[in-house]
């Protein structure tokens, strides 16, 4: 059925020069090696058995087996929990390791890895909570009847995510799934598979029997296609760009599967004139250049009131100027490198229209020079003003350290700009004003609303989008519900028999 050659499992340091993908509870190698290289500087960092539609069919039958007659889903919640838990705990002791593994591999600050794959550890924990407290319910129904719900797994789950938050995006996948029973075919970006493959190597050290978490680092278009129009897998969790999402999305219609999509935004920052001005500065700093602009909720479209429309800008542009870019693994270091070249090109190419069409670059806009790491793909943090709506620029989701400012004049005409697009996941709002920070919150179409923050996910906090964006919510206890279905039990607890049609 397969040339994959079969290895037993063990544990292995985390960072190493070879992974292989995980199947069925074991090392499995396929026929094709890849190379991962890290963007700060081009150097290759590890190597990883990738996986064809061959080993894509191997992932899925184990799951499927797993699932079908396997012991995860039927395990007392409390020692799914447990389970859970002891991933947080396993991923705690190599926390340091788990960081530089996503910096070699995504060319992030290890600031930033440092708190992503916190936040990776805490949603393990968040889930072994929520889990919990998941049920079904008890519901008044006339007559003597009862009726009550249950919540069960919803079988094989595809999960594919991008790589601007690898090992993140991975958790957000795989701990709901799992602490819901479900079992999973884990697909990794090509350009980042490596902290997902560690993580469901320890999935497997914490003792989830086998078969339940599988990881196949392959193409998108090879083994994300079959895994999305497989008829035995049940579910779809795919996060990454809006034009993917759409054609997962009419790919997993014909076997009508479960799906949710987390896709991409151009999400607006108001600023209001009675704003505390430096907080919006620095939350509009860290809104759009935080994992250099390549966040899907990124601030990058930002409006400012026009009475404080020249002093914000001064002092967004001097302290732009002021972030570093150089050594992923210092410390100090604010921005990291671009994915790729192509992602790279892709940035510049809307920068350099901009110009053609009359924007001004106010700092930026540029491939950057970073001492030391000339070989890595790097661009300078870049702001744009006098641009128009219409533009490409301020319509499409760029992905990278590039951010327009526009102003505005009044209330009505924020929230006009703010929804004039069509995704709706990130937004936020700088104001003072109590009544005008939930107006405008209320106002807003998009999933969420920063208000006088810059930060939007926290363990619980629902995260998604409306419009293009996508649908579903994950983060948060709902996302349960997604990785689950609820089942209607009907009891009839009469004394006589039902004799509907009244025959003697
Ligand atoms: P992408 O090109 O859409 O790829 C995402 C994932 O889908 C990758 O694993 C990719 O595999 C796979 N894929 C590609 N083509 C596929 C196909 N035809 N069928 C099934 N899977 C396929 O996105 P990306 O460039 O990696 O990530 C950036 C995008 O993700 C941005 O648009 C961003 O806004 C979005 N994003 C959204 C959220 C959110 O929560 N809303 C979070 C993070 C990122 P390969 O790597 O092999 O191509
Ligand atoms: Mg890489």
């Amino acid at each position: 059925m397969t040339t994959a050659q079969k290895k037993t499992f063990e544990v292995l340091p985390v960072k190493r020069d070879h992974y292989a993908m995980i199947i069925g509870g074991e090392r499995l190698e396929g026929t094709n090696v890849a190379t991962t290289y890290n963007p700060a500087t081009g150097n290759p960092v590890a190597t990883y058995a990738k996986a064809t539609k061959e080993e894509a069919e191997l992932a899925i039958q184990a799951a499927r087996k797993a699932f079908d007659f396997g012991k995860w889903k039927k395990f007392p919640v409390g020692k799914r929990a447990r389970t859970l838990n002891k991933i947080a705990g396993i991923m705690r002791s190599r926390f340091q390791e788990l960081v530089e593994l996503e910096v070699l591999d995504s060319g992030k600050t290890v600031s930033a890895a440092q708190g992503q794959v916190m936040q990776a550890i805490e949603d393990f924990e968040f889930y072994a909570g929520a889990i919990i407290s998941h049920r079904g319910h008890v519901n008044n129904i006339p007559g003597p009847f009862t009726n009550t719900t249950q919540k069960e797994p919803v079988g094989v789950c595809a999960q594919i995510i991008p790589w601007n938050y690898p090992m993140m995006m991975a958790a957000w996948k795989v701990a709901p799934a799992l602490a819901a029973g479900c079992s999973i075919v884990l697909k990794p970006a090509s350009p980042t598979p490596l902290t997902a493959i560690v993580l469901t190597e320890i999935c497997h050290e914490a003792g989830v029997p086998e078969g339940v978490v599988n990881i196949v680092p392959g193409s998108g278009s090879e083994v994300g296609n079959y895994l999305v129009e497989h008829k035995q897998v049940d579910k779809v969790a795919f996060t990454g760009s809006t034009p993917i999402g759409k054609d997962i999305m009419a790919r997993a219609s014909d076997t009508l599967k479960r799906v949710t999509l987390e896709l991409g935004g151009k999400s607006p920052s108001l600023i209001f004139d009675d704003a505390d001005l430096d907080a919006a500065v620095y939350g509009s700093l860290w809104g759009i250049f935080y994992n250099t602009g390549q966040s899907c909720e990124a601030r990058s479209r930002i409006y400012v009131q026009r009475g404080i429309y020249d002093e914000f800008l001064e002092k967004f542009v001097a302290k732009t100027k002021k972030l570093t870019l150089g050594d992923t693994m210092e410390a100090g270091t604010h921005i990291g490198a671009i994915i790729d070249e192509k992602q790279l090109q892709v940035i510049d190419g809307f920068v350099q229209s901009a110009k053609e069409q009359g924007a001004t670059i106010l700092t930026g806009g540029k491939r950057a020079q970073v001492h030391g790491f000339e070989s890595g793909t790097w661009y300078e943090p870049t702001i744009i003003t006098d641009v128009t709506q219409d533009m490409d620029v301020v319509q499409q989701e760029i992905f990278g350290p590039v951010v327009v400012v526009m102003p505005f004049d009044d209330e009505k005409e924020a929230i006009r700009l703010a929804n004039d697009t069509v995704y709706g996941l990130g937004s936020a709002v700088w104001t003072t004003n109590h009544g005008r920070a939930n107006r405008v919150a209320s106002a807003i179409q998009a999933g969420i609303v920063m208000v006088n923050s810059p930060l939007s996910a926290f363990p619980g906090t629902p995260f998604g989008g409306y419009k293009q964006s996508g649908f579903g919510r994950e983060l948060c206890v709902e996302t349960l519900d997604l990785y689950t279905e609820t089942k209607s039990i009907v009891s009839y607890i009469g004394e006589k028999p039902l004799n509907l049609f009244g025959i003697e």
